[in-house]
């Protein structure tokens, strides 16, 4: 194999699932819901196929789609993008991210990147032959720290992968962290690509903010989601970009030739989804909400640590409480004690600081949750 995959060795979600499935445990690892998405949304997708809408659709994607995107940004952020010519459909979020990193990255160029991170990036970063340089975000809180951020830029950085509503920490970024980010990008002239996919999962009244609504960003930021988290249609893996024409061309100059073109009857299906109203929305929201705090309130009766996050599907804990101090170990460790699957933080940073931290999901019902809760009294016995 080559030296573009070298050491990236098997992805942690696919390890952890599959130890699932084989130990029969529930699996609070991969950040998939355990319910689909409206049926009406469904239905969408069945007429497509039975209308004939099976061959390749353009390679920015069918019209409608790139239509709800648009409208979509401009109903909840206020911010304009052309549906023709600055919104592109991709096959989810993450090929998004490894066209963008491919189409705007030079060999060689220092991409700034919050750690923990997402695995995915770190694999397109090597693979586009760029450099990391992480900027940790540390328990207790999570927020992210701005002088290091700020340290993290040289004269070599040409782009800042940012992540928020973020994954696994659930650190919802403020305004006055967003604008230091966007001082900075300004400052030195940095792309920014922004994966917001948790963005309509923030609790506790939270906004949202993509960095793109700040100034002098619009112009700058590539603004990456997909309707899998939204949805709760993760097996879609219908994703887009939307930014100026220049960034939305570069990414799509590498997606041309990894995909060509995503999958035609599930994009029309997701156009009619982006219509939902705020009510669809809130919905979700709360029912997560619900889900996080029955977690999280489980998971600390049974000793842990337990950071409460702002956003997204998943909680972390410090399992130190607990007599434990290695989070790989723990979650190969926690299928046969407890019949449950966690994430270790670990996999996601180059520093220790992870290692401590276990993630775990809690996109599962209610009656999940609480049967993987009581399966890990097993930790206590
Ligand atoms: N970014 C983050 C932060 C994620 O957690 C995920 C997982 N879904 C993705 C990107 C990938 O999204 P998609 O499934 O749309 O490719
Ligand atoms: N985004 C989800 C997670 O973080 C799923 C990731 C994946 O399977 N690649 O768990």
């Amino acid at each position: 194999s080559s030296a573009r995959i070298a050491g990236l060795g098997t992805t942690i979600f696919a390890e952890m699932s599959a130890l699932a499935a084989r130990t029969g445990s529930i699996n609070l690892g991969q950040g998939f819901p355990d319910t689909d998405g409206p049926d009406e949304v469904v239905d969408r997708a069945v007429d497509a196929l039975r209308s004939g809408r099976n061959q390749y659709a353009p390679g920015t994607g069918v019209p409608e789609l790139r239509a709800a995107i648009a409208a979509h940004q401009q109903r909840l952020y206020g911010l304009a993008v052309d549906p023709g010519e600055e919104v592109a459909v991709t096959t989810g979020a993450t090929e998004a991210i490894a066209a963008a990193l491919l189409g705007l990255v030079d060999p060689g160029d220092e991409v700034v990147v919050l750690e923990p991170y997402y695995d995915s990036y770190v694999a397109v970063i090597q693979m586009a032959g760029a450099v990391r340089r992480p900027v940790t975000l540390r328990a207790p809180d999570f927020r992210l720290p701005l002088d290091e951020l700020r340290a993290a830029v040289t004269p070599r950085t040409t782009a800042i992968l940012l992540n928020s509503p973020h994954n696994p920490t659930g650190t919802v970024l403020r305004r006055d962290e967003l604008e230091a980010v966007a001082a900075l990008a300004v400052e030195h002239d940095l792309v920014v690509i922004s994966d917001e996919v948790y963005e309509h999962l923030t609790f506790d009244g939270l906004p949202h903010i993509p960095i793109a609504t700040l100034p002098g960003m619009a112009e700058r930021t590539l603004t990456i989601s997909s309707g899998g988290k939204t949805f709760s249609f993760t097996g879609w893996k219908v994703g887009w970009a939307t930014g100026p024409a220049t960034l939305v061309r570069a990414m799509l100059g590498a997606k041309q030739f990894l995909t060509y073109t995503s999958g035609s009857p599930l994009q029309p299906a997701i156009a009619h989804a982006l219509g939902a109203d705020d009510a669809f929305f809130d919905d979700l929201t709360a029912r997560m909400q619900a889900q996080r705090d029955l977690l999280c309130e489980g998971l600390a009766e049974l000793g842990l640590d337990v950071f409460v996050p702002e956003g997204t599907y998943f909680a972390t804990t410090d399992i130190r409480p607990l007599g434990f101090d290695d989070g790989l170990e723990f979650c190969r460790m926690l299928p046969e004690r407890a019949g449950v699957v966690a994430i270790p933080h670990q996999v996601f940073h180059d520093s220790e600081a992870g290692r401590p931290l276990v993630r775990w999901a809690f996109c599962k019902r209610p009656e999940v949750i609480a049967d993987a809760l009581e399966r890990l009294q097993a930790l206590r016995r």
